[in-house]
């Protein structure tokens, strides 16, 4: 399970732009690329909000440096070593830099040993994981809009879309657009929505009561309230009959400890690259286990590299839930990347290539790219 010496770290953001279908901008993301001595490589990507590209590559960087300090390098040394450097002073930038590194250093061994991560990660890894497709678009879709987007989706054999009923909506214009859809989504189409934190807190328990007083058949509900108010979230759980998720922009594994011993949560979901490192999100994932929890890891990310981390973690578990995906994005990240999985009617199967499966052409990656910076380690 050695990896060996680092001798080189690069980083790359790639350039916001409007997805091919016009559905939405999409953000810049950072891919990272280490190199051993062997000359093996191994990819990652941090989990990137807006405006915090350029910290979470310093941050890197940083961290980077201290990587060939472990004398026998993998990726559980290494979510230990970022641990003690962070000192109980957790971020999502800090635990995103950190993933991304992790990351990368599960690809590469994957390929030293001619295993991909699925299998690295569980024996009895799946081949086929089931995706639900996030609908969210910056340019907020107005009822007739989303509903168009809903039905191309299903007939490109999507089934399972999420919705963002309160961008924009008051809790009454949410239900009636959830109504809307419900007339064309079939009886075996799940539909989840994503509350994302309404600035009114009222309004998750007013939409919460619509839904429930119709019966209205939700898979699940998303981020009622933030993810750090733990309070709140319990109090919503306990009186909804719908699964409710949590955890997109939180970290480390005592957060979500305190979220399961608080019964807050039925589906946890920390994000693939920014949890802070796959090894805290499979403890966070057999913790969950223990309490009848699931995870659904989530990925505001590319579709190239965290989405193929996320497909192999998701083959790799017994209690995992369907993973996120951005059909708009999937155009964009092939542009310089073949991707460890390929969605076929509404599923992803994984394509067994060693490590994260990935293909990456970095000369397309630059031509994409605003920004480039390189380590070199001794
Ligand atoms: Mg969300």
């Amino acid at each position: 399970m050695n990896i060996g010496k680092i001798r080189k770290v690069e980083i790359w953001i790639t350039n916001p732009i409007l997805s091919e279908d016009g559905w939405s901008n999409i953000k810049s993301f950072l891919f990272l690329r280490t190199t051993n001595s062997d000359g093996v490589e191994g990819w990652g990507e941090a989990f990137v909000l807006p405006h915090r590209e350029k910290g979470v590559a310093e941050l890197i960087l940083s961290l980077a440096s201290s990587i060939n300090e472990i004398e026998t390098l993998n990726p559980h040394l290494f979510s230990e070593k970022a641990i003690e450097i962070c000192d109980n002073h957790y971020g999502l930038d800090f635990s995103a830099a950190s993933s991304a590194i992790e990351m990368s250093l599960w690809d590469m061994l994957g390929k030293i040993n001619e295993k991909p991560l699925s299998s690295l990660l569980s024996d009895n890894s799946k081949d086929t994981v089931q995706v639900y497709v996030n609908t969210w678009s910056d340019q907020i879709p107005d009822d007739a809009a989303l509903n168009h987007r809903v039905n191309n989706l299903i007939s490109e054999g999507y089934k399972s879309i999420k919705i963002y009923p309160l961008q924009n909506r008051s809790p009454k214009e949410g239900h009636e657009c959830i109504g809307k859809l419900s007339q064309i989504t079939s009886s075996n189409t799940d539909l989840m929505l994503d509350l994302a934190v309404p600035k009114n807190p009222n309004h998750s328990s007013e939409l919460l009561e619509f839904i429930e007083k119709n019966n209205t058949d939700i898979y699940w509900i998303e981020e009622p309230y933030d993810g750090l108010d733990i309070t709140n979230l319990s109090s919503f759980k306990a009186k909804s009959s719908i699964p409710i998720v949590t955890g997109e922009k939180q970290c480390g594994v005592t957060h979500f400890k305190e979220v399961l011993n608080r019964n807050s949560a039925d589906i946890l979901n920390p994000d693939i690259a920014g949890v802070g490192s796959l090894v805290e999100l499979n403890e966070i994932a057999d913790l969950s286990d223990k309490a009848g929890v699931r995870v659904s890891p989530h990925c505001w990310n590319s579709m190239a590299i965290a989405a193929s981390a996320m497909m192999h973690f998701c083959a790799s578990r017994k209690n995992s839930e369907k993973a996120e995906i951005y059909p708009d994005y999937i155009s964009a990240s092939r542009n310089y990347c073949d991707p460890g999985f390929n969605i076929i009617n509404g599923e992803s199967k994984l394509n067994k290539r060693p490590g994260l499966g990935i293909s990456m052409n970095s000369s397309d990656l630059s031509a994409k790219s605003f920004y480039y910076n390189e380590l070199i380690l001794n």
